[in-house]
């Protein structure tokens, strides 16, 4: 019934703070996309994300996905695992990198005394982290008001640990358009799994949406399925539900 299942990555195969990954879980997940990729006889898991594409490209590949390309940095970057292929969406324009690269240096400037630090590794956008959630409760609206007054075109939003700075036209859902379009598979045939509201833009595009318990009351209202489980165990819930289907 489904091809493929789109998963977000923090607060869903791993967990959002720096505590280690499950190696027995997600090799259940790489299991799964062994036989997917050579039996083709249940939906395919790729990756969308807004970490950096070197995190994505690093989890495509141990999750023995070889072949459909992932969404990184919140859809700026598509990463195809057949050709080693680094994808940027091609409606990115220099002005728009140069207003990036701006951005980051008034962020670090204004932030740094807060204990903010910036996530390495983005390319065209800008990703705030303190290790308390409060504190980027706090700074989020005020940097979009900043962003406004000096010109800087962005949407800020929350994850728990980040603020994510994504240029307008770029989002999940923008990711997940190329996605199908370069592999030509039918949205129809599509699920999704997400945690938090940049992953909204997954439950706008897929035939189905899941969550695990830790996601956040919007997402659960956006889900078809919402696990009993946290994280992992709540993308495995879900993969089961779709099996089953
Ligand atoms: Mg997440």
């Amino acid at each position: 019934m489904y091809d493929l299942i789109i998963s977000d990555i923090d607060g869903c195969l791993s967990p959002e703070d720096s505590s280690p990954l499950s190696i027995e879980k997600l090799n259940l997940v790489a299991e799964h996309n062994r036989l997917a990729f050579s039996q083709h006889d249940r939906p395919k898991l790729t990756l969308c994300t807004g970490r950096p594409i070197p995190f994505a490209e690093g989890l495509c590949r141990l999750l023995q996905n070889p072949s459909v390309p992932c969404v990184a940095e919140n859809g700026v970057w598509l990463y195809d695992p057949s050709c080693n292929g680094y994808l940027m969406d091609p409606s990115i324009t220099e002005k728009q990198l140069e207003m990036v690269h701006e951005a980051e240096l008034f962020s670090l400037k204004t932030y740094r005394k807060d204990g903010v630090t910036l996530q390495p590794g983005k390319s065209a956008s800008v990703t705030l982290y303190h290790p308390d959630p409060k504190v980027l409760q706090r700074l989020a609206p005020e940097l979009q008001q900043q962003f406004d007054q000096h010109g800087f075109e962005f949407r800020v939003s929350l994850t728990l640990f980040y603020i994510n700075c994504d240029l307008p036209q770029i989002t999940k859902a923008s990711g997940i358009d190329r996605l199908l379009e370069v592999t030509g598979i039918d949205p129809s045939r599509t699920a999704g799994i997400g945690d938090t509201s940049s992953d909204l833009a997954i439950a706008e595009r897929v035939k189905t949406f899941g969550c695990p318990a830790n996601a956040i009351e919007s997402v659960k209202q956006a889900a078809h399925f919402i696990s009993e489980h946290e994280q992992i165990d709540g993308v495995l819930d879900f993969m089961q539900f779709l099996m089953d289907q």
